[in-house]
This record gives structure tokens, C-alpha cells and sequence, in this order.
């Protein structure tokens, strides 16, 4: 396994303090450490923006009360989802081709090892509070579409129409720009523009044309609980579900060990199960650095035999028990990081690229 750890990837860096301070969060002082038992606890997400922070306080408002880490992680989850300018997760979501935001989210207690989730899910903002009600009220793993709705409405769920204008302008213009042969007109602001002037024009201003969101935490008393939660591809093939509410790809938390989620091109996540992976490597002994990347390197070692010059859009986390961190992307011209939210303050970990020659 070709793993290039520096030694800047195991630090967390104080967000703000301009100072070049590192931290290394197991080593942090912490009030709520138990004798003996080494809890640390935290809370992370994937989303690096203003939401993402916002986010990571919410969630610690109820760790630091005292609360379970699976309140803290849908408290964390909900708040992104209900963002309507994020266009990659819940309300705002970039919608199917259809132009029907159909939402993916999972959720795992790592305390009962019990798990929910939802595909393809509908008209409701907080698809990982219905990933929740599968996890904790019935016998199953996964509902989609219909009977995903028709569950989260026997609970009580406010039906919405979760497309905003934000995003149905994308997926208009998406239609618009598909093929030149079609009986679709050259979108107005575009016409005399060259189809790269016409490209460029669109689409740096689209915030997240893929993207998801993992909130990975740990209580007080050690139990670990995550949540991943997406509008999923965008302009996906109606019906269709992504890795994210796939336990084991988008997501696992195993109790004695730590958590993992994925991002990126579901469909890979899937086959390779990649965060099970991740958390079966944390109990070989890797570090959750360490388990990101033998989980992106795991990936490209299969496709290497069938494509080598695919490399798919991937990012991936991972916490341990130890409160070790860990982030990785397949490709990228820039580390990818992620929030974390621990007792001295909320702070961005930076993690690493897998492939930086794969750009
Ligand atoms: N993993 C998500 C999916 O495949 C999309 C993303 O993270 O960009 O649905």
C-alpha cells in the first residue's frame, strides 16, 4: 500500500488563529476525559463552509451538555440539510434529471448497533431524521422512494416542495446546454458564446455540483453515531440511489473502534464498501488517516486494471475512539479539510490528496 503520511496530517490547525498553532487532539486536555477511558469527545462534518461550521456548534451545544452522540449528529445533519443555498444536501439539493430533488441519507448508533436509512426520498427537508425514525422505530434498514414518503408522513413530516429557484435554474439551464441536436434552444445569456466561454460562464458559480455531507461524533461516554446525508448526484437517472444511505459505503460506525463516510461518486463507494474498509482497517491498527487512504488506494488498485486513467471524485473521513481524524480526496488541487468541533473551540483538520498527479 502506497500510503505518504506527512506528519502536518495528523494536526489539527486552530481555525482563525492565523498563527500556524497546531493541535493534536488526542493529546488535548479535555473536562469530559474519564479516567482510564480516553474519551474525547467530538464532532466533525465533511462541509468546510459558514453552514458546516454552524453546524458543528449545534451539534456541540448537546456533546458538551451531556447529550448522545446520535442527537448531536442529526442536530449537526439537519442543519445543513435545511440550508437552501447548499445545492448538494436536502432542501436547495441540485434535483435528478427529472428535475425532482430526491434525497439519500443513512444514520448509524454505534451504542445499540442499529441502523436507518432513506432512498430516494422526497418532499422532505430532513431526510436524516427519517433515517433516524427507520434506525429507531422499526425492524428494517432502508426504505425508498414511495414508502420512504409514505413513512416519514405517518410520523408526522411536513410534505415541501424542496426545489428553490437556485436550483431549478441550474437544472434548467443543465437541460438547456445537454446537446445541440435537441429541440431545446441555446440558453438566452449564452448565445454567442462559444460552448467553452458558454461552460465557463455556468458553472464556477455553482457551489457544489456533487457533493454530500458525513457528520461523524463521539458523546461523552464514548458512543460513536454518524449520518450521511445528499441530494446525491446531480441530474442522476430518476430513481436512482447513491452510496449514501448504503450502510457500509456511505457510512459505518462501529462502536469499539470509530466511524467513516464518503462523499464523491457513489457508485464506487458502493462497490467497494468503502467505509467498512475504512473502519475494518482503523481495527487493523491504521490510523483514521491512515484508513482513508488505504480506502482510496483500494479503489484505484481495481480500476487500474480496467481504466488506468480513472480516477474517480472521491472524499473520504474517518474518526477512531482515540479521537484521532482523518480526511482524504482521490484527486484535487488542494488538501481537502474537514469541520471539527472539539472542547477548546471549532477548527478545520486538514487531510490529504490520494493521487495529486491525477488532476
Ligand atoms: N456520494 C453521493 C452520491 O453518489 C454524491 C456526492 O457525494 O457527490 O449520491
Amino acid at each position: 500500500m502506497k500510503n505518504s503520511i506527512s506528519r502536518r496530517n495528523f494536526f489539527l490547525k486552530t481555525a482563525g488563529a492565523g498563527t500556524g498553532l497546531f493541535i493534536f487532539p488526542s493529546l488535548l486536555g479535555n473536562p469530559f476525559q474519564k479516567a482510564g477511558r480516553g474519551i474525547t469527545p467530538l464532532i466533525i462534518t465533511s462541509h468546510t463552509n459558514e453552514t458546516g461550521k454552524n453546524a458543528m456548534e449545534a451539534g456541540w451545544e448537546i456533546l458538551k451538555a451531556g447529550g448522545t452522540a446520535v442527537d448531536a449528529v442529526e442536530k449537526a445533519a439537519n442543519t445543513i440539510e435545511v440550508d437552501p443555498e447548499d445545492t448538494s444536501v436536502g432542501y436547495g439539493g441540485l434535483p435528478n434529471e427529472k428535475g425532482v430533488v430526491q434525497l439519500d441519507s443513512s444514520f448509524m448508533d454505534g451504542k445499540t448497533y442499529s441502523a436507518g436509512a432513506v432512498g430516494c426520498l422526497e418532499n422532505i427537508k430532513t431526510p436524516s431524521s427519517v433515517a433516524r425514525k427507520v434506525m429507531e422505530h422499526t425492524d428494517h434498514v432502508l426504505l425508498v422512494g414511495q414508502g420512504a414518503l409514505e413513512f416519514a408522513r405517518a410520523w408526522g413530516f411536513k410534505e415541501e416542495n424542496l426545489l428553490t429557484e437556485k436550483a431549478r435554474k441550474i437544472w434548467l439551464r443543465w437541460k438547456e446546454e445537454l446537446s445541440p441536436n435537441d429541440d431545446w434552444g441555446v440558453p438566452e445569456h449564452l448565445q454567442g458564446l462559444t460552448e467553452k466561454e458558454a461552460y465557463w460562464h455556468d458553472f464556477p458559480d455553482i457551489e457544489n455540483h456533487y457533493g454530500t455531507t458525513n457528520v461523524l461524533a463521539i458523546d461523552v461516554n464514548g458512543n460513536v453515531a454518524g449520518c450521511t446525508t445528499t441530494s446525491g448526484l446531480s441530474f442522476k437517472l430518476n430513481g436512482r440511489v447513491g452510496d449514501s444511505p448504503i450502510i457500509g459505503a456511505g457510512l459505518y460506525v462501529d462502536n469499539e473502534i470509530g466511524a467513516a463516510g464518503a462523499t464523491g461518486r457513489g457508485e464506487d463507494v458502493i462497490k467497494s464498501c468503502a467505509s467498512y474498509y475504512m473502519v475494518l482497517k482503523m481495527k487493523e491498527g491504521r490510523t483514521p488517516q491512515q484508513a482513508c487512504e488505504d480506502a482510496l488506494h483500494m479503489i484505484i488498485d481495481r480500476y487500474r486494471k480496467v481504466n488506468p486513467r480513472f480516477f474517480p471524485s472521491e472524499k473520504f473521513v474517518a474518526i477512531n475512539k482515540a479521537g484521532d481524524l482523518g480526511c482524504a480526496t482521490m484527486k484535487g488541487k488542494r488538501n481537502p479539510q474537514m469541520s471539527v468541533r472539539i472542547e477548546s473551540g471549532f477548527t478545520k483538520y486538514e487531510g490529504t490528496i490520494a493521487f495529486p498527479e491525477a488532476l
